[in-house]
C-alpha cells in the first residue's frame, strides 16, 4: 500500500529491517549507545555545523508528546507565551496551553492565511510577561507554510524564546534553526525522515537547556529536563521503543546519506508532479503555489465525487489519501507525498485517480 497522509510513511527495506536487530536492554551500553548515535545524527541533519550549540532529546510518543514536551518545560513562573494559531495543529498547541493557562495571546488566523509577523512582534511588545511564541512551522491542515524564519529573527530581537511544532516540517523543508536562534524544534521520526511513529525529539538551545533545567516541572512524564539529564548521563527516565529507535537511527543514517537538501528537492519534485498532473485534470488545489510546501497538497474534491468514494476507489488500486479535517471535511482531499516514495509510485497513484475521475465523471 502506498501511503499519502501525512505520516505514517511508507519507510525502506533498509529501516523495517532494522526492527529486527538483537532484543536490547535500555539499562545496557547498547541502549546508550543507540540513543547516543540517533541525538548526534539529528543534530548533524538539523543544525549543521552548530552540533555544539543544540542537544536533541529523545522521548517515546507521536509528534504531539514533543509538542507538549516543549510547552511545558520552556516557562519560568509568571511567564506566558503567544501562540499562533491558522490550522488544527496550531488549534491543538491552544488546546496544550489551555490545561496550564500558559498563553497570553492566541493570534489566530483562518487555515488558510499565513501569520503576519508584524502582528506577533506588536504582541510581543505589548505583553511584558509574554516568554516567546510558539507556532507551527508547516501547517498539516492544508499544507500551508508559516512564515518561521522572519517569526523567529522578530522573537530574537526582543530576546523572546521560539517554539517550533516542525513535526511535518523537518526533512521536507528548510529550516535554519541555527542561524535563525530558534529555541525549541519539536519533530518527529514517523514523517519526513521516514522512520516509523513512536519516537520524536525536541532540538534545544543549548543555553536556553541550562534554564530549562530550573524551570518549574508541570508534568511529570514530558518533563524534558528530565530526559535530558537522563541522556546526558547515558540513561533514560523510562522505558523506551527500543526497536523504533533502532529504525530511526537507520532511516536518520538514510536521511544523511540522500543528504537533507535532497531530500527536500525530491519531495519538492513530487509534490510538483502531483500538482501538474491534477491541473491538467481540473482539480483546483486549495492554497495558491507560495503559501504551499514540498509534501502535501488538499484539493477541492471534484464536483459530484465525495471523498468516502474516492477514497475507497483509490484504496482498492492501493493507494491511501487523507480527509480534509473540521468544516473542510466533505469539501476537499489532501495528498501527501513524505516517505520512501519513487516517483513510479506518484505516477501509479496519478493514473490511478485520473482513472476513477473518468469513471465517476462517465457516471453522472
Ligand atoms: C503530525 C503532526 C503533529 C503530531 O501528530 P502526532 O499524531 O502526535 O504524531 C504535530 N504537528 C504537526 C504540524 C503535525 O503535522
Amino acid at each position: 500500500m502506498i501511503l499519502l497522509n501525512p505520516g505514517p510513511v511508507n519507510v525502506s527495506d533498509r529501516v523495517r529491517n532494522a526492527l529486527l536487530g538483537p532484543d536490547i536492554c535500555h539499562r545496557e551500553s547498547e541502549c546508550a549507545e543507540l540513543i547516543g548515535n540517533v541525538r548526534r545524527k539529528l543534530l548533524e541533519a538539523f543544525v549543521p555545523g552548530a552540533e555544539s550549540e543544540y542537544t536533541a532529546i529523545l522521548l517515546t510518543g507521536s509528534g504531539t508528546a514533543a509538542v507538549e514536551a516543549s510547552i511545558m518545560s520552556s516557562l519560568p513562573p509568571g511567564k506566558r507565551l503567544i501562540h499562533v494559531n491558522n490550522g488544527v495543529y496550531g488549534e491543538r498547541i491552544s488546546s496544550i496551553i489551555a490545561t496550564q493557562r500558559l498563553g497570553i495571546v492566541e493570534i489566530k488566523y483562518k487555515w488558510d492565511a499565513v501569520p503576519d509577523p508584524e502582528a506577533i512582534l506588536r504582541a510581543l511588545k505589548q505583553q511584558p510577561s509574554a516568554h516567546g511564541v510558539v507556532m507551527v512551522h508547516h501547517e498539516t491542515t492544508l499544507g500551508l507554510l508559516n512564515p518561521v524564519n522572519e517569526v523567529a529573527d522578530l522573537v530574537d530581537s526582543r530576546g523572546g524564546v521560539f517554539i517550533v511544532d516542525a513535526v511535518s516540517g523537518l526533512g521536507g523543508e528548510t529550516l535554519d534553526i541555527a542561524g535563525r536562534h530558534m529555541y525549541m524544534v519539536a519533530g518527529t521520526a514517523g514523517k519526513c525522515i521516514q522512520g516509523f511513529p513512536g519516537v520524536s525529539f525536541v532540538l534545544v538551545r543549548k543555553g536556553f537547556m541550562e534554564n530549562v533545567l530550573k524551570y518549574p516541572k508541570r508534568t511529570w512524564y514530558l518533563n524534558l529536563a528530565n530526559y535530558y539529564t537522563a541522556q546526558e548521563n547515558g540513561t533514560v527516565p523510562f522505558t523506551p521503543a527500543v526497536q523504533v529507535y533502532a529504525a530511526f537511527n537507520e532511516a536518520l543514517s538514510e536521511l544523511l546519506e540522500e543528504g537533507v537538501a535532497n531530500r527536500i528537492q525530491r519531495y519538492a519534485r513530487m509534490a510538483a508532479l502531483i500538482r501538474e498532473r491534477m491541473a491538467a485534470l481540473g482539480v483546483r488545489a486549495v492554497l495558491p503555489p507560495e503559501f504551499q510546501s514540498n509534501s502535501l497538497t488538499a484539493f477541492h474534491l471534484p464536483e459530484g465525487l465525495a471523498y468516502d468514494v474516492l477514497h475507497d476507489r483509490l484504496k482498492e488500486r492501493g493507494f491511501v489519501i487523507y480527509a480534509g479535517q473540521g468544516h473542510l471535511e466533505s469539501r476537499i482531499f489532501r495528498v501527501a507525498n513524505m516517505g520512501a516514495l519513487q516517483e513510479s509510485d506518484i505516477e501509479g497513484f496519478l493514473g490511478a485517480f485520473e482513472e476513477v475521475l473518468t469513471r465517476a465523471n462517465r457516471a453522472t
